[in-house]
């Protein structure tokens, strides 16, 4: 695992995230709830210093509602507002606007000061690819508002979707790769797919997998395949292809199609509602 490239369209995207940032007043940060930590790029501390912040734990109907909560307070403490949200199918979405208020009220106060009413915030979406800030973005401004910008007449400029009087959200969100520096992230990093099999193997990827289930969710594997659980995790890919009837040649046991059977159940919730890791492995 080591990355020694940084491609040019991720040094674009920063240099980009770095003009937009200064037209902003909040940073929405999206991270995907089941591995909050390593799906965050800590660039954006830095490049978010004097924002005021907002964490979405998103993706929240895959990870465990109990550990969500954990995080929420944990970034809480960190000074973040944070809300977890479920961007697909519009879970939390409505209590967006109320704190967003809320987390910009010393920019609004400053500005009544002033004598500035009535300005907006605004403000960025910023995420890991795939962490869904698309879909956020779609969600939170539905079909109802309107886009400013770029209108005849009007010095073009960066586009911004007004979603109220009180708040415009600029229209394309700012993309930070994720930052995996040590095997650990890597591995959660494509466990929810964020990565392709830069890391390990499809198989191996699900053996890691299995490790971890079998430590932390006991008895899923079990009910979900109906099998033993071995302590040897190759063994257990081979009895989920058996009881799963992945064949190859017509008898032999194919490990990898379980592989992908195991990891795209897992992505896809129906393992149940799993978090990969855990707010007191960092404080
Ligand atoms: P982007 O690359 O950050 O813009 O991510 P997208 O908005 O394209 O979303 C990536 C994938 O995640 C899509 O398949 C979405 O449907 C899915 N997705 C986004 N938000 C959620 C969510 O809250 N829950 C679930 N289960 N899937 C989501």
């Amino acid at each position: 695992m080591h990355f020694q490239w940084y491609p040019g369209h991720m040094t674009k995207a920063k240099r980009m995230m770095q003009e937009n940032i200064k037209l902003i007043d909040l940073v929405i940060e999206l991270v995907d709830a089941r591995i909050p930590v390593s799906s965050r790029n800590p660039d954006i501390d830095e490049l978010g210093k004097n924002k005021a912040r907002l964490i979405l734990l998103n993706k929240s109907d895959l990870a465990e509602e109990k550990q969500n909560d954990a995080w929420a307070e944990y970034f809480k403490e960190k000074g973040f507002s944070v809300v977890k949200v479920n961007s697909k199918r519009g879970g939390g979405i409505k209590s967006i606007q109320g704190v967003i208020q809320e987390a910009c009220k010393e920019k609004i106060e400053r500005d009544r000061k002033r004598g500035i009413l009535n300005r907006p915030v605004r403000a960025m979406v910023v995420g890991i690819p795939n962490v869904g800030k698309s879909t956020f973005i779609n969600a939170l401004a539905g079909k109802a508002c309107a886009k400013t910008g770029n209108k005849p007449g009007v010095t073009k400029g960066k586009q911004w979707i007004r979603l109220n009087k009180n708040v415009e959200l600029l229209d394309t969100p700012g993309i930070l790769w994720p930052k995996f520096e040590d095997q650990t992230v890597g591995l959660r990093l494509a466990f929810i797919g964020s990565i392709k099999d830069e890391i390990l193997n499809t198989e191996e990827l699900a053996m890691e997998m299995i490790t971890f289930l079998t430590e932390k969710y006991p008895g899923v594997l079990e009910e979900k395949y109906s099998i033993e659980i071995s302590e040897d995790s190759y063994e257990c890919l081979r009895r989920i292809a058996e009881s799963r009837h992945c064949l190859v040649k017509g008898n032999e046991l194919d490990t990898n199609k379980a592989a992908i059977l195991l990891i795209d159940d897992f992505r896809s919730g129906k393992l149940g509602r799993i978090t990969l890791e855990f707010p007191e492995d960092y404080e």
